[in-house]
C-alpha cells in the first residue's frame, strides 16, 4: 500500500484547554509557524472556542474541529451539542470515541457508532478514535480490541462516507502519560487497520484511507512515527497547546 496516495493530518485535541482569547493567541501564533505545510492542519477545541478559532484560522489552511458531538439532531440533552449545530456553525472535523470519553463520560462502542454517523450525516470529517487499555495489550487482544472498535464505529458506513473518516490509533496506556507507542508498535497496529479497511471496503478505499497515531507524539518522536508506512499523521494532545512543538509535527508530515 503507498504512502504517497494519502495525505497526511496533523489534528491538535486540545481536551479542557483555553479560553477563547487564549484560543486566538495561540492560533495566532501557529499560523505563520505552519504556512505552506504539505498536511492537513486541524485544530480541535473546546466548544466554547469553536468561534474565536474559525476566526483565527482565517487567511490560512488551518481547518477547525470540535471534540465530540452527540448524535441527536436537538432535543432533552442538556450539556450537548449536536452535529447538526457544529455544521451550522461551520465547523469541519469533530472527533469521536476519544478514550477521556469512552473512559470518563460513558461512551461505548455503540454510542461512538452513533455519534459517528451523526457527524457523517451532517457532512462533518470524523476522527475516529480506537485503542486498547494497557491491560489489553498485556493479554494480547490489541488488535480484537481495536478492530471491535472500528468494525462498529464504522457499521452503516458507506465506501463513499468513508471518505469522510480518519481513523486515530490512540493506545490509551500512551495518552498524557509521557509513553509513547515505539513507532514499530503504531505501524503495526496502524496497518492492520488499513488490512481491516481493506476487508471491510476495498484495497483503494484502505490505500486512499488515512490512519493516524496518537499518544504522547511531540517534537522528537514525531519524524521516527510519521516516517512509518501505515501512520499518515497523528492527533496531538498536549504537545498541539505548544506552538513551536506543533508545528514541528506539522513539519515532520510535510516531508
Ligand atoms: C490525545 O488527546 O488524543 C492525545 C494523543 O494526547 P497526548 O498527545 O497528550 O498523549
Amino acid at each position: 500500500m503507498n504512502k504517497s496516495l494519502r495525505k497526511a493530518v496533523i489534528a491538535g485535541n486540545w481536551k479542557m484547554n483555553k479560553t477563547p482569547a487564549e484560543t486566538t493567541e495561540l492560533i495566532n501564533s501557529i499560523k505563520p509557524l505552519v504556512a505552506g505545510a504539505d498536511c492537513e492542519v486541524v485544530v480541535c477545541v473546546p466548544y466554547i472556542d469553536l468561534f474565536a478559532a474559525m476566526e483565527a484560522v482565517k487567511g490560512s489552511d488551518i481547518k477547525v474541529g470540535a471534540e465530540n458531538c452527540h448524535w441527536a439532531a436537538s432535543g432533552a440533552f442538556t450539556g450537548e451539542v449536536s452535529a447538526q449545530m457544529l455544521k451550522a456553525c461551520g465547523v469541519e472535523y469533530v472527533i469521536t470515541g476519544h478514550s477521556e470519553r469512552r473512559t470518563y463520560f460513558g461512551d461505548t462502542d455503540k454510542t461512538v457508532r452513533d455519534r459517528t454517523r451523526a457527524a457523517l450525516d451532517n457532512g462533518l470529517k470524523v476522527i475516529l478514535c480506537v485503542g486498547e487499555y494497557l491491560e489489553q495489550r498485556e493479554q494480547n487482544i490489541t488488535m480484537e480490541v481495536v478492530s471491535s472498535q472500528v468494525k462498529i464505529a464504522l457499521a452503516g458506513v458507506t465506501e463513499e462516507e468513508l471518505g469522510n473518516v480518519i481513523i486515530a490509533y490512540e493506545p490509551v496506556w500512551a495518552i498524557g502519560t509521557g509513553r509513547t507507542a515505539t513507532a514499530d508498535q503504531a505501524e503495526e497496529v496502524c496497518k492492520a487497520i488499513r488490512e481491516l479497511i481493506a476487508g471491510l471496503y476495498s484495497k483503494e478505499a484502505a490505500d486512499a484511507f488515512v490512519v493516524q497515531y496518537g499518544g504522547s507524539m511531540n517534537a522528537s518522536n514525531a519524524d521516527e512515527l510519521l516516517d512509518k508506512e501505515d501512520v499518515d499523521g497523528g492527533l496531538i494532545g498536549g504537545a498541539s497547546l505548544k506552538a513551536p512543538d506543533f508545528a514541528a509535527i506539522v513539519k515532520a508530515a510535510s516531508k
